[in-house]
């Protein structure tokens, strides 16, 4: 049993400091209740503090050195790797990640660190081009990040890591509902030696803390993952000072089965990639879209997968995932389950409640409906729970059709045997990654969405080039 954290301090300009906020958030366990610790949120205030230190650090910071870039990210990455057992353990309490998810969650970080150090020592930031004009790329400045809850670390350093890569100076602020992982973070960033005010971490609300440093005039990028409320939100505060604005926002992911794929190999996988942290992954797949004819045979393999899964405490190794994170997000995805009950969409397995033998904590069934209307609410919003929708098609253009019949456009998924039909399939759908056949992850491929999926990309070259402006010299 550990004992409660209390994160009384923000991290500004190198060190420590108190702060003008007095609002302390209680942080519990989304599995038992159990209190993990308190957090002081900041300010406005604070934020403007933040910012100020930021601005300071930016000016020698942004002539940094490459080798001197390169030498920050290697001691960032040095205090991440003292830390990191210890927040996967505290991911696994304040957030319901199961070991393996909260591993995987370090193995990311680790490869942001390795992917950017590796384009660092190669990006021309300067480059002379044919019409006698030289291109330079320089940082763009003061940069903000605003993460969520549901991957927090590793949304934290795949943006602070790049924009500091850039010559950018950070402030980031967690998400209210994730505080004292981020204070965790801040304290490995604390060990390494970094130029003052070049790294900085301040817990708050969206509403004020948040809202402040999305309009300040002194920051220059705002590069915000989360909801599309909060991105807009983020967007209409940031628009007056015209800065930068890097959104990550939500997704209602298809995944399309071909009918040559290997069904019984990939509607399990399917299954488990659409629940896997109980559904809380914006690029979860979650809508399987399938020929009409082979409904019968695609609802018995998801069900029977989905009936696999055990839901239980993060920290049992045979947990295949833990709770959803809070009250709200249950009873927001309690209420989908039931307006899609309710609405007459064909229940197949789970439902409303818990699972029988979890009578607390804030776990859901790993549910699934079949065939669902391509219109009914739980086929359009995001749930961001362990619920997946089946629909069908008659033919590939319809399939194509109901995968495109989203508001939104992050990641998509097809599934096939053959390479040809798969990457068709994948030049038709709109959406910012599509992934076939569920390649392992790389931090080398840009990561974003089209439409309200949001703006811009994370990772590898395109993540770098989030956090550059462009100028041109041009001489007689
Ligand atoms: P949220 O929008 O409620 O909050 C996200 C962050 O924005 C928090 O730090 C919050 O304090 C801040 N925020 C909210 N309103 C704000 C405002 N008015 N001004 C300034 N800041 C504000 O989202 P959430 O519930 O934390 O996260 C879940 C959402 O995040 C889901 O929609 C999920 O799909 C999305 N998400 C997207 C990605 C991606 O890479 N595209 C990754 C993870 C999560």
């Amino acid at each position: 049993m550990n004992a409660p954290l209390y994160q009384d301090r923000l991290f500004i300009g190198g060190a420590w400091v108190n702060p003008h906020g007095r609002d302390i958030v209680e942080v519990r366990s989304p599995a038992d209740g159990t209190l993990l610790g308190r957090a002081v949120l900041g300010d406005a205030i604070d934020a403007d503090r933040a910012v100020a230190a930021a601005r300071q650090a930016f000016t020698s910071w942004s002539q940094s050195s490459i080798a001197e870039r390169l030498d920050v990210l290697a001691r960032m990455r040095a205090a991440f790797e003292t830390l990191a057992p210890a927040l996967e353990d505290h991911l696994m309490r304040e957030i319901g990640l199961t070991r393996m998810v909260a591993q995987g969650q370090s193995m990311m970080c680790r490869a942001h660190f390795d992917s950017m150090a590796e384009i660092l020592a190669r990006y021309p930031f300067a480059q002379k081009m044919p019409g006698g004009f030289e291109i330079v790329r320089e940082p763009i400045g003061v940069v903000v990040a605003i993460t969520s809850w549901n991957a927090p670390v590793n949304q934290m350093l795949c943006k602070a890591v790049p924009a500091i890569a850039a010559g950018c100076t950070v402030i980031v602020k967690p998400s209210e509902h994730a505080p004292l992982c981020g204070g965790l973070l801040a304290e490995a960033m604390a060990q390494a030696d970094l130029p003052p005010g070049l790294f900085n971490l301040v817990n708050g609300r969206g509403a004020d803390c948040g809202q402040r440093l999305a309009a300040h005039p002194d920051v220059d990028m705002i590069s915000i993952t989360g909801s599309v409320a909060g991105g807009a939100a983020v967007a209409a505060a940031a628009a007056p000072t015209i800065k930068r604005v890097h959104q990550e926002l939500g997704g209602k992911g298809a995944n399309i089965l071909l009918p040559e794929a290997d069904f019984a190999a990939v509607v399990p996988r399917s299954v488990v990639a659409c629940m896997m942290v109980a559904g809380q992954v914006c690029a979860a797949p979650t809508r399987l879209i399938v020929p009409a004819d082979r409904f019968e045979d695609v609802a018995a393999l998801a069900v029977a997968a989905a009936q696999g899964l055990v839901v239980g405490p993060p920290d049992d190794p045979a947990t295949s995932f833990g709770p959803l994170m809070n009250a709200a997000q249950f009873d927001r995805v309690q209420g989908l389950i039931r307006q899609a009950i309710d609405g007459g969409q064909p229940l197949l397995t789970g439902g409303l409640g818990r699972p029988d033998n979890l009578p607390t904590g804030y776990y859901a069934r790993p549910t699934i409906f079949g065939p669902v209307a391509p219109d009914a609410a739980i086929a359009t919003q995001e749930v961001f729970g362990p619920v997946l929708c089946i629909l069908t098609y008659r033919n590939v253009d319809e399939a194509v059709e109901i995968a495109n019949a989203t508001d939104f456009g992050l990641a998509a998924y097809v599934q096939s045997a053959d390479p040809a039909s798969a990457r068709a399939v994948a030049a038709r759908v709109r959406a910012g990654y599509v992934s076939i056949n569920f390649p392992p992850w790389t931090a080398a491929a840009p990561f974003g969405g089209y439409r309200r999926s949001g703006n811009g990309r994370q990772y590898g070259v395109w993540g770098l080039e989030e956090f550059l402006e462009t100028k041109t010299i041009i001489a007689s």
